[in-house]
C-alpha cells in the first residue's frame, strides 16, 4: 500500500532522513520507533507531502500527489503530533470537517456515530469547543477526525504523547480496533513497548536511518537493541 524508497529529507544543512526504506501492506499496523529527533515526524510529513524530500514514495502503486488534499482523496490520512484540533469549533464541527473530501452525507453521519461509539467521551462533549477538551479528549478527537475521511492508511504521530497512562491504554486499544476494521496504520511512537504490543512489524530509526526492522515479537526479544535505541 505504501512504499518509501531511499528517502532523504533535509532542513537546510540538517539531514533529518538519510536513505530511509519502509513499506506498509494493506491492513497492517506498522510502528516507527526511535528517540527524540530520530526523524520519525519528518518521515510522516514527507509521506503526506507536507515536506519535500528526495527518493521515491508510492501509495497504492502511484507516486504520491504533491498536495495533501489529493492524498486524503486517495485514502491516506496523517494525524500530526500535537493534535491540531480546531479550538474554536465544537467536537461535532471538527468531525464534520474531517469529512471535507466526501459528498456522501449519509455515510458521513454513520461515521460520526461510529466515532462516538468508539470514543463515548466525545459523545458527552459533542457540542463543546475543541479548545476546552482535555489532552486525552483532544487526541481522541484528532484520531476520530482523521478517520472521518475513511482512509485506507492512517498515520498517527505520537498519539500517546503527554497523556495519563489510563488514556494511553484507551488510545492503544482503539488502534487495535481501527486495525480490526481493515484500516492500515503507520504509528510513530516513543512509547516503544506500547507500540510493539499493537503492531505487527516495526522499524527503528536512529539519526535519520533505519537501524533495525522486524516483527514486533523479534524486536521485543532483542534486549540489546531496545536498550541501545529505545531506552
Ligand atoms: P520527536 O519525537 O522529538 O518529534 P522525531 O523523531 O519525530 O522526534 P523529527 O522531528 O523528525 O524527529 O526531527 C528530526 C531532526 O530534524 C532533528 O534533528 C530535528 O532537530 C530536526 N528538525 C525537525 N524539524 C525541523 C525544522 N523545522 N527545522 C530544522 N530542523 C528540524
Amino acid at each position: 500500500m505504501l512504499s518509501v524508497k531511499n528517502l532523504h529529507v533535509s532542513y537546510g544543512g540538517i539531514k533529518a532522513l538519510r536513505g530511509v526504506n519502509l513499506h506498509v501492506d494493506q491492513g497492517e499496523v506498522v510502528a516507527v520507533l526511535g528517540a527524540n529527533g530520530a526523524g520519525k515526524s519528518t518521515l510522516l510529513k514527507a509521506v503526506s507531502a507536507m515536506l519535500q524530500g528526495e527518493g521515491e514514495i508510492r501509495f497504492k502503486g502511484k507516486k504520491i500527489p504533491s498536495s495533501p488534499y489529493k492524498l486524503v482523496k486517495e485514502g491516506l490520512m496523517h494525524v500530526p503530533e500535537g493534535r491540531r484540533i480546531l479550538a474554536n469549533m465544537t467536537v461535532l464541527e471538527n468531525l464534520q470537517l474531517g469529512a471535507f473530501s466526501r459528498t456522501d452525507r449519509h455515510g458521513v453521519a454513520e461515521d460520526i456515530e461510529r466515532a462516538l461509539t468508539l470514543f463515548p467521551r466525545l459523545r458527552e462533549r459533542l457540542h463543546h469547543y475543541g479548545g476546552l477538551l482535555s489532552g486525552g479528549e483532544q487526541q481522541m478527537l484528532a484520531i476520530s477526525r482523521g478517520l472521518m475521511s475513511r482512509p485506507d492508511l492512517i498515520m498517527l504521530d505520537e498519539p500517546s504523547l503527554g497523556l495519563a497512562p489510563i488514556i494511553v491504554k484507551q488510545i492503544f486499544d482503539i488502534v487495535g480496533e481501527i486495525s480490526s476494521r481493515g484500516t492500515a496504520i503507520l504509528l510513530v511512537e516513543q512509547n516503544a513497548f506500547k507500540a510493539l504490543s499493537v503492531c505487527g512489524r516495526a522499524y527503528i530509526l536512529s539519526v535519520g536511518e533505519v537501524v533495525q526492522e522486524g516483527s514486533s515479537a523479534e524486536l521485543l526479544n532483542n534486549q540489546t537493541l531496545i536498550q541501545s535505541y529505545l531506552g
